[in-house]
């Protein structure tokens, strides 16, 4: 995408017609697209523009890959309309065992088990397939109210004190404001010289999903290893698969990579390893994807008419799953603070955005990188006071129900 900041350009003085929305978006992922979809739901003139083709695909083969929604972001995709069209159900998380390991013996003895019901009747979240989240976007934005879609398409975009200027394709529109929602390598974000810090990890996750002989019974399960966490969440089955999980294989950059290549049946053997027994015979269904993680922030949330969410604004390690809850809830915060405004691009609107997200975003990722760190080693001492730790919290109820609820997103 080209970006031009200043001066109007040549196409601005063009006779010409300009289509007028109040709020612009770049970027339809999961993010973007949601955001689109709750701010037109409240009546806002929304314009979206992905440079992917978004054609609703009817049924895209199963990949392997799945997101942890918790249950407050849960309420910004009903806001989209987009929960009740998942085309494949959500699992429930009821329980979670978080433990901590040593590869080659069992899981410590000394583990953290959140069970839902000590916090109420609502399950923690809900595994979400990828290509779940994806269709029902994709099916919503084509017969939504108030909402124009560009895909694929790119935007030149101007910015100034008093309005968004987009150009796309051959089309003219203005906007009060232009929100950022393109992922992590964020034009936009680059263009406003929002400087960014990321924080490598050198540890790269390798994703995929087993058929296994036993149900999960909606129990996560998050193992610590001194290579990366190692997460086996549960998902819904099919006919063919009735007992199905998502595994985030996270380890040192260079045996990922090997784990990535390897040929099935050794690729099995490691991660029954670091499975044991609890799920029996397992088998891999669909392919293997392999992800780099590091941590990423952005300086400022907000430039002239322009805002950052999801992971345009930060990236978090994906340990427990928060990446799309975080950019959920810059949503959440940004559909509030806009709704009955005469202005969405009004400086104290951004500032008051900026002061509710950046803060508690920024938290959650050192609080994601510290877990890492902690649980990253072997450091025998290390290893003997996060066991200690683990069974400690595990005493302390009222502790273990706050963890539950910023889990849940409350
Ligand atoms: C290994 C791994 C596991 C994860 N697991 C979880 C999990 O369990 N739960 C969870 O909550 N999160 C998880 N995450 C994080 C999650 O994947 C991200 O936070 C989420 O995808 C961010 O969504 P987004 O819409 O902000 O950005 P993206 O998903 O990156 O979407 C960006 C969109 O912008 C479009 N775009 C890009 N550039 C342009 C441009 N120039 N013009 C127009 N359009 C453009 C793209 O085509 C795309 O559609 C995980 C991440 C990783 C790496």
């Amino acid at each position: 995408m080209r970006i031009r900041l200043r001066g109007a350009p040549a196409w601005a003085q063009k006779d010409g017609m300009t289509h007028t929305h109040d709020i612009a978006i770049i970027g339809a992922g999961p993010v973007g697209g949601t955001l689109a979809l709750a701010l037109a739901a409240r009546g806002h003139k929304v314009l979206l523009v992905d440079k992917a083709n978004l054609s609703p695909m009817e049924d895209p083969a199963f990949d392997g890959r799945a997101y942890a929604i918790a249950a407050g972001s849960r309420l910004v995709m009903e806001e989209a309309g987009i929960w009740n069209e998942l085309p494949f159900a959500p699992c429930p998380i009821l329980d979670i065992d978080v433990t901590d390991g040593k590869l080659g013996r069992p899981p410590s003895p000394l583990k953290l088990h959140f069970d839902h019901r000590d916090v109420g009747d609502e399950p923690f979240g809900w595994i979400v397939e990828a290509r779940s989240i994806r269709v029902a976007i994709n099916r919503r934005l084509q017969r939504a109210d108030n909402l124009t879609l560009r895909a694929p398409a790119e935007a030149l975009i101007t910015r100034n004190a008093n309005e968004v200027r987009l150009r796309v394709g051959t089309e003219d529109f203005s906007a009060q404001l232009v929100v950022a929602a393109e992922g992590r390598q964020s034009p936009l974000r680059e263009a406003a010289r929002i400087g960014t810090t990321r924080l490598p990890y050198h540890q790269t996750a390798v994703i995929f999903a087993i058929a296994h002989e036993q149900p999960h019974n909606g129990v996560a399960l998050e193992h610590f290893l001194p290579g990366g966490p190692f997460a086996v969440l549960p998902m819904t089955g099919t006919p063919e698969h009735p007992h199905l999980s998502a595994i985030v294989f996270t380890e040192r950059d260079r045996l990922a990579r090997r784990l990535y290549e390897m040929p099935d049946a050794p690729f099995l053997r490691e991660v029954a390893i670091r499975l044991g027994e609890r799920l029996g015979q397992i088998s891999l269904v669909g392919r293997r994807w392999l992800y780099p993680l590091n941590a990423m922030y952005a300086a400022r949330y907000y430039d002239t008419r322009l805002v950052l969410v999801g992971d345009a604004a930060h990236g978090v390690h994906p340990i427990a799953g928060q990446g799309l809850n975080l950019g959920y809830q810059d949503a959440i915060a940004l559909v509030d603070l806009l709704d009955g405004v005469p202005d969405p691009g009004a400086p104290d609107l951004l500032a008051r955005y900026q002061a509710a997200r950046r803060p508690v975003n920024m938290a959650m990722l050192m609080g994601m990188d510290t877990l890492d760190r902690l649980f990253s080693t072997n450091h025998p001492a290390i290893r003997l006071a996060r066991d200690l730790g683990l069974a400690a919290v595990e005493r302390m109820p009222r502790l273990k129900k706050r963890f539950m609820r910023t889990a849940m997103g409350q």
